[in-house]
């Protein structure tokens, strides 16, 4: 059958709107009619990876309706809202173990362009499209997904608010809740305003954790985060910003979690913690210089994590919970723009204005 798709030919060169034959899904696979999908930094970086006249479907933040199931598939039904994140396989033993964000095949399935078998799903007038991006290619009308990577929602749950939870708000809170942990006596400091940071400020206001710093260059954006359950906002750009982090904690965080990839922001993060404090990485930036003797002098803990090392088929339900009981107020950081209008929200997404572009399909 055909969809349309927004198409990147080239780094420099805005999506373009096109036809593309989709297959048929094959018997573990699920066709969705993409409804809304989030726009992701990952995106837009990968977007510059690909050489000029590279043909390639983006978006890894979709969510719709089952239009189709595979013969193998008894358990999701068409009509089913689903939210789709990250493929992982299942069979490894991080798999295994309850660690999917970490598969021994998450390269291949996320990012190779085609199905495991090397397969194309997406077809143009000129041959193969690079598609299966995270498994999904959702910026298209319709997506092909293995059923692993698709979490059913219930029918009220609002996908413009809950598309990204497939992956920038999973990590964000998955963070939070799962990597860092914080308790309710503890002092968290986000670096970093977007939709990840604002999803963990929301993740451990939910937790009830007593102070949540939340910082930025743009003064919105700490305003939005107060909003969402901040307790605190610094500038990012203050001439003192670790003593003023430092005084403001009551000597340094428990809890650090960047999101800015920025080396001099990561070494702030990593100094303004307290002794035996942990800081959290997801962003992916230049290297970074970290003051050795104070992490060591101070049994402080570094520690990148991937999609918040979320299980999606646990947490994924958890956060749309959550949005249903109002305790997740993404309608404060998601702005909805057509599909029609990816330029436009990546435009949005670029100059910051946007915290958390979703594009939707007109009904
Ligand atoms: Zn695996
Ligand atoms: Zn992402």
């Amino acid at each position: 059958m055909k969809t349309i798709a927004a198409l990147s030919t080239g780094p420099d060169e805005p999506f373009t709107l096109a036809e593309l034959d989709i297959d048929e899904p094959r018997p573990d696979e699920l066709l969705v009619r993409i409804e809304a999908v989030g726009l992701c930094h990952t995106d837009l970086a990968t977007k510059a990876m690909f050489p000029d006249g590279v043909a390639v479907v983006l978006g890894h933040e979709g969510a719709g309706i089952v239009e189709r199931v595979g013969a193998d598939v008894t358990d999701v039904h068409p009509g089913d809202k689903v939210v789709i994140s990250y493929a992982s396989c299942g069979t490894c033993e991080r798999c295994g173990s309850g660690n999917p964000a970490y598969c021994r095949n998450f390269a291949q399935l996320n990012t190779s362009g085609a199905r495991p078998d090397g397969s194309p799903t997406l077809t143009g007038p000129d041959g193969p499209v690079v598609g299966s991006f995270f498994g999904q290619s959702s910026f298209a009308r319709y997506a092909l997904t293995a059923r692993r990577n698709a979490v059913v929602v219930p029918a009220e749950a609002d996908l413009a608010l809950a598309a990204s939870f497939g992956c920038g708000v999973q990590t964000g809170a998955g963070a939070v809740v799962h990597v860092l942990k914080p308790g309710p006596d503890s002092r968290l400091v986000v670096f970093g305003l977007g939709g990840v940071g604002m999803a963990a400020v929301m993740a451990a206001a939910n937790l009830g954790v007593r102070q949540i710093v939340g910082v930025d260059l743009s003064d919105t954006r700490r305003q939005t985060a107060l909003k969402v359950g901040a307790t605190d906002v610094l500038d990012g750009s203050a001439p003192e910003l670790l003593t003023t982090l430092r005084q403001l904690t009551g000597g340094g965080a428990t809890h650090a979690f960047d999101t800015t990839a920025v080396p001099g922001v990561i070494r702030t993060a990593a100094q303004g913690l307290a002794s035996l404090g942990t800081l959290v990485l997801v962003g992916i930036g230049p290297d970074a210089t970290l003051d050795l003797a104070d992490l060591m002098g101070g049994g402080k803990t570094v520690r990148g994590s991937i999609e918040g090392d979320s299980d999606p088929q646990r947490f994924i339900p958890q956060l749309v919970e959550w949005q249903l009981d109002n305790a997740f107020p993404m309608q404060e950081i998601v702005r909805v723009f057509p599909f029609s209008q990816i330029n436009e929200a990546v435009a949005r997404s670029h100059d910051g204005s946007a915290i958390k572009p979703v594009l939707v399909f007109d009904a």
